[in-house]
This record gives C-alpha cells, sequence and structure tokens, in this order.
C-alpha cells in the first residue's frame, strides 16, 4: 500500500497517485484528478493554479485509503459516492449501478416522444439511483414520473437523489419491473434492464466486479427482464404510448422480433455515440 504521507503539495499527490495507479487503471490519471479533489476540496483549476499548496493530513490520509481501494479495482463513483448524468449530480452506492453516458441516449428519446403537457405521465422501470427518471423529470417537470426498482437499498437512493436535487415529481414504487404499477398506465414507459449474458467475460473486468448482479445480468442471453417488461407493458400504457428499452449492442434485433410478436407498432432502434445500436422504441400494440 502506498502511503501518502504529509507534507504533500497538491501536484504532488496527484502525480503519485496517478503512478500508483496506473498498471491497474485505464484511467489513471484521471481517477488521481478525481481522488485528489474529492479529498481536498479543491476544483480543477484550483488544482492547476495553486499546485504547490498542501493536502491536510485528514487529507493525506483519506487519500492513501481511497487510492489503495481504486487500486483494488473499486469504480471511482463508488469511492467518491457520485457521478454525474445528464449534468445532475447524483449519489450512488454499491446498491445502484453507475450511471453510463449511453444511457442518455434513452433519456434522449424519451424527450423526443414526450409533450411539454402536464398530461404526460411516464414510468421508468429498475431506477437504480434514479437516473432515466430524475432526468426526464427535471426536462418535463409538468410530467408525472414513476419509479420502480426492486432493491430497497437502490430505491433508497434514487429517493434521496431526487430529493436533493428538488425535482418533485417523481414517485418512487418498490418491487420487480411492472407489478408495483397497479392498474395505472402511461404515456410512456423506459427502461435500462438488466441485460449483460450471465457468462460475459466482461463481467469480470473493471469497475462492473463491483456492481450489483442484478442490475446487470440478464439470464443466459441476457434478454429476461427484457421478455418480462415487453410481455407486461402493453398493459400500462395508454393507446399511443411509447416503450423504450436500453438493451446491448448485439441485441436489437432479438428485441424489435419481441416487440412485433406482441404487435408493438413503429418499431425503431437508435444508436449510441459509438455508433452502437442501444435503444429500441414502439408504440403500444
Ligand atoms: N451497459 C452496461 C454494461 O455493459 C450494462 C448495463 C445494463 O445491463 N443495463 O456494463
Amino acid at each position: 500500500m502506498t502511503i501518502f504521507t504529509p507534507p504533500l503539495s497538491l501536484r504532488a499527490a496527484l502525480d503519485r497517485a496517478a503512478r500508483v495507479l496506473s498498471p491497474t487503471s485505464r484511467s489513471a490519471r484521471v481517477d488521481a484528478e478525481v481522488l485528489v479533489r474529492h479529498v481536498s476540496g479543491a476544483t480543477r483549476a484550483e488544482i492547476m493554479a495553486d499546485a504547490e499548496r498542501a493536502l491536510s493530513d485528514d487529507a493525506c490520509l483519506a487519500l492513501t485509503r481511497l487510492v489503495e481501494r481504486r487500486r483494488r479495482g473499486e469504480p471511482i463513483a463508488y469511492l467518491v459516492g457520485s457521478r454525474e448524468f445528464w449534468s445532475l449530480d447524483l449519489r450512488v452506492s454499491p446498491a445502484t449501478l453507475i450511471p453510463r453516458p449511453e444511457t442518455e441516449l434513452l433519456v434522449e428519446r424519451a424527450l423526443a416522444r414526450l409533450t411539454l403537457s402536464a398530461e404526460d405521465r411516464v414510468a421508468d422501470l429498475g431506477t437504480g439511483s434514479g437516473a432515466v427518471a430524475l432526468a426526464i423529470a427535471r426536462e418535463r417537470p409538468r410530467a408525472t414520473v414513476v419509479a420502480t426498482d426492486q432493491a430497497e437499498a437502490a430505491l433508497a437512493v434514487a429517493r434521496a437523489n431526487a430529493q436533493r436535487l428538488g425535482i418533485g415529481n417523481v414517485e418512487f414504487l418498490a418491487g420487480d419491473w411492472l407489478a408495483p404499477l397497479g392498474g395505472r398506465r402511461f404515456t410512456l414507459i423506459a427502461s435500462n434492464p438488466p441485460y449483460v449474458r450471465a457468462d460475459d467475460p466482461h463481467l469480470h473486468d473493471g469497475d462492473v466486479r463491483f456492481e450489483p448482479r442484478a442490475a446487470l445480468i440478464g439470464g443466459m442471453d441476457g434478454l429476461d427482464a427484457i421478455r418480462r417488461i415487453i410481455a407486461g407493458a402493453h398493459e400500462h400504457l395508454v393507446g399511443e404510448g411509447w416503450l423504450l428499452i436500453e438493451h446491448g449492442f448485439d441485441q436489437a434485433s432479438a428485441v424489435r422480433a419481441l416487440l412485433a410478436d406482441r404487435g408493438y407498432r413503429a418499431i425503431c432502434t437508435y444508436k449510441d455515440l459509438a455508433g452502437r445500436e442501444r435503444v429500441t422504441e414502439a408504440l403500444a400494440p
């Protein structure tokens, strides 16, 4: 374990942390900066302008612990307890998936399908930290949003995020996928469900090793949760309601086939910024 012993300047801390992390992290320099900012309270600009400023003894101790945890693979977002998504500073914990940039496509497509009226009723299934529900609710303040998750620990994080961000138009319900929705119908249902195959080798690599299995793995072919959502969503959609699902880059045609089998219309897949088929949407049958 590398001990960060005072006296230590911001610059020296940053250089040493980056060096310690480089064998195990592809983003060592960025990781080091995020951790030094976290323990010192310095902004990026302050680190640049005032690099010789000394870290306090407490900050050195905290950095020693965090760099060691990062060296062992823990995700940066769990170490600092937050991740930005759709310009929202979201708290995250090991009970929640860490929001991914590609999931912003799901939000983008949902917003494209929502009007600005007070009529919109949106459900986000498997909300985790609340990322998708909160981004939609922030952008459509007149809409009412319901967010579900089977994990109480995740819902607690999502509720706290809503409160901290002052987003009042989201209701959080515990339960599996569509079950907590009862007899309610929505103009739009969105979900970023678990869709990784149980035998996907990536599960043994990097940050995902520390994320909740239930938020990642969708059974043998990755489609278990998606099948359940597609099988039941039409009972919770209004006549011209939309279903939007995030999926793996190689699952789009399977998802389109499942939707077509149920009689969904206007089925269309969209690519994320990396050019991968990532979100499929469809109009209620
Ligand atoms: N995109 C994520 C990954 O590949 C998976 C997230 C999910 O299953 N919803 O790690």
